[in-house]
């Protein structure tokens, strides 16, 4: 079910379960900003999230009430994760869902990474 991104943040949502470790994840990457793991249910043969550590709803929380070293950190992250995949020369896409127009269905932000398939137009 999409979830209100401007509802106050749930600690009990699926990924602050994850980074707390009450649940299990296929990590890929995690310094002091973020996680990476494989998405449960992947949608092209590479599929990552990356999250940050603290507790957003969505980009948009994120954007607005993160330090600049959260951030900068979790940009980095994101870019890491491709590099370190071997995803730039291929090519990949990031989504980032925000509310219920746009289908997001975990309240804590998520940064997709998609990969290993030709992904064809946006949108599609
Ligand atoms: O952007 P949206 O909120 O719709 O995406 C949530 C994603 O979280 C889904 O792709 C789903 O497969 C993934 N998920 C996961 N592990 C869980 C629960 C959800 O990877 N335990």
């Amino acid at each position: 079910m999409a979830v209100d991104a401007t509802q106050p943040y749930d600690d009990q949502n699926v990924f602050a379960k994850i980074l707390r470790g009450e649940i299990p994840c296929r990590r890929v990457y995690e310094d002091e900003w973020s996680l990476a793991f494989h998405d449960i249910n992947p949608q092209s043969p590479t599929h990552i999230l990356v999250i940050p550590k603290g507790a957003y709803v969505s980009w948009d929380d994120f954007s607005a009430k993160a330090s600049d070293a959260e951030i900068t950190g979790f940009v980095r992250a994101v870019g890491h994760v491709a590099r370190e995949a071997g995803l730039v020369a291929p090519g990949y896409r990031l989504l980032a869902n925000t509310g219920t127009n746009s289908h997001q269905e975990v309240p804590h932000l998520h940064v997709h990474v998609f990969a290993g398939r030709q992904l064809g137009p946006l949108l599609a």
